[in-house]
């Protein structure tokens, strides 16, 4: 299978594992299979008597041809083992209304991005090796929160790379930064940064660009690369759950082989309900795909109207993972719908004037798969306290605006499909807001919000984010915004 840029580039292929180091196409687009390979209801029968990583090691080989299947079911054995998945990877659970939530936060750092970090390093460690690299990678990450601790989570202890991850020291929550001054692992640093998130995604990028930097670590067998959410390393371990998903419904008996489910995912970067759209393609009954935002609903307005437009005000809510004025994988959906040509056209246009249109058949295009519904704050919390006393469920801020959207959506197109609503977060990764929403009030200190949660519905505190919230913070160094570079000399060179 050979891999192409959705702006044109690439027109000769690359292989996977080259698409996997290399993150970004030349041209500046993002990396796309040829053509989508494809699965039968057979092969889905077939599935549903393997375990996850067997699941996973099948799927991922039909797109990394490049990977045998050995590797990548090591590779899958090891990411998704029961240690770290609690109990299992994708537990799926039944809310009233042929609703099912597809649970994908049991992993360590209890939110979906696991599912993706915890098997890339993996695949990205062989592209190396794959494409004869032999210096050591060092992955830098400059986080608003979340993605630095799966990263953290996902590169710990993986051979031939280490990872630095750079934080505003007061620009996350305190459960955040626990949990990441928490981490374990020998092959990481974690660093607080005096300035705010731009201060270090800026010096991160400064880095990256800085060429005698560069060739001094080069000097010492060091490469820089990042762990880039548009890699499709991170995208197509996405694939598999949707998949592995329909073969438990199966199993269960909640719906009969063939039969199709529509899907409900909170979104953000839009890499998520790609992942299931791509799923769709492959043959997966899927009807429809709900798009669900929060009152960041940019993504509601391009599906209604065929308008996408960035230049509007940005808001920050209770479900932050989803505060996005841009989703860069939206860009994957344009090239496959619409070409590269087309998907270039419109990139560039988005890069000069923040905005783009769509044709009305471009748009007919679109919502032959894909519907949007946005949910604001309000919403939000009513959501979290209904299901709680009605469904006796606890769900977190970003699933809560994805349910909204399923029973609104079910409702408005009186839709009969069992629907399959994605579960993105542990209520206890956003607890405290869980909380204002079922009780009115929040702990003054994010971190006792948990236990008040945990008291208050009896329900369990995921182990890993308890271990956290009591362990010892042993990354405590921080660096003037300026001096990022000494931290990663200090971090390498001792
Ligand atoms: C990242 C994230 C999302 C958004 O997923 P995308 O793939 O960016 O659309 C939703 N919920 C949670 C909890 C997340 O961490």
């Amino acid at each position: 299978m050979n891999y192409i840029s959705t702006r044109g580039a690439h027109k000769e292929g690359a292989s996977s594992a080259y698409a996997i180091k290399t993150g970004l196409a030349a041209d500046g687009g993002l990396f796309m299979p040829e053509n989508i390979p494809q699965i039968d209801l057979e092969a889905i029968k077939d599935m549903s008597a393997l375990s996850y990583p067997e699941r996973a090691a099948k799927i991922l080989s039909m797109f990394l041809t490049d990977y045998s299947y050995d590797e990548l079911l090591c590779d899958a054995m090891a990411a998704y083992s029961a240690d770290k998945f609690i109990p299992s990877p994708t537990p799926i659970t039944e809310l009233s209304g042929r609703k099912y939530m597809l649970e994908l936060w049991h992993g360590p750092t209890c939110a979906f991005k696991d599912m993706a970090l915890q098997i890339m390093p993996r695949l990205f460690t062989r592209a190396l090796r794959k494409c004869g690299e032999e210096r050591e990678a060092l992955i830098l990450v400059a986080t608003s929160g979340d993605t630095g601790k799966a990263a953290l989570e996902g590169y710990k202890n993986v051979p031939g790379t280490k990872i630095q991850v750079f934080y505003p020291i007061d620009g996350v929550s305190q459960v955040q930064k626990k949990q990441m001054q928490t981490q374990e692992g020998d092959n990481l640093s974690v660093i607080g940064i005096c300035g705010n998130f731009d201060d270090a995604q800026n010096g991160v990028k400064r880095i990256f660009s800085d060429r005698e930097f560069a060739s001094k670590l080069d000097g010492e067998g060091v490469f820089l690369s990042s762990a880039n959410s548009i890699n499709w390393g991170r995208l197509v371990p996405q694939v598999v759950y949707y998949i592995s998903a329909y073969c438990d419904m199966y199993s269960s008996g909640a719906i009969q082989l063939g039969e199709e489910i529509d899907v409900c995912v909170p979104t953000g970067n839009f890499g998520n309900i790609f992942a299931c759209y791509i799923a769709k393609l492959m043959g997966l009954p899927v009807g429809k795909l709900v798009c669900a935002s929060n009152k960041n609903n940019i993504l509601t307005d391009f599906i209604e109207s065929g308008i996408y437009d960035r230049n509007r005000e940005f808001y920050t809510t209770m479900s932050p993972s989803m505060d996005i004025l841009i989703s860069s994988n939206l860009e994957r959906l344009l090239y496959l719908l619409f070409g590269s040509e087309r998907c270039a056209a419109l990139m560039s246009e988005l890069k000069e004037n923040g905005k783009y249109a769509l044709t009305a058949d471009e748009l007919r295009m679109v919502r032959e798969s894909f519907v949007g519904y946005c949910t604001d704050e309000n919403d939000c919390q009513a959501t979290i306290k209904r299901i709680f006393e009605n469904e006796k469920r606890l769900i977190d801020t970003h699933t809560s605006v994805a349910v909204s959207a399923a029973e609104r959506y079910m409702s408005d197109h009186e839709a009969r499909s069992a629907m399959l609503v994605v579960s993105t977060a542990s209520a206890y990764k956003f607890a405290g807001d869980v909380l204002l929403s079922l009780t009115g009030a929040k702990p003054e200190n994010d971190l006792d919000a948990p236990a008040t949660l945990n008291a208050l519905t009896g329900w369990q505190i995921p182990a890993p984010l308890s271990s956290a919230l009591s362990g010892k913070p042993i990354h405590l160094d921080v660096y003037d915004k300026d001096d990022m570079d000494k931290a990663v000399c200090s971090f390498l060179f001792g």
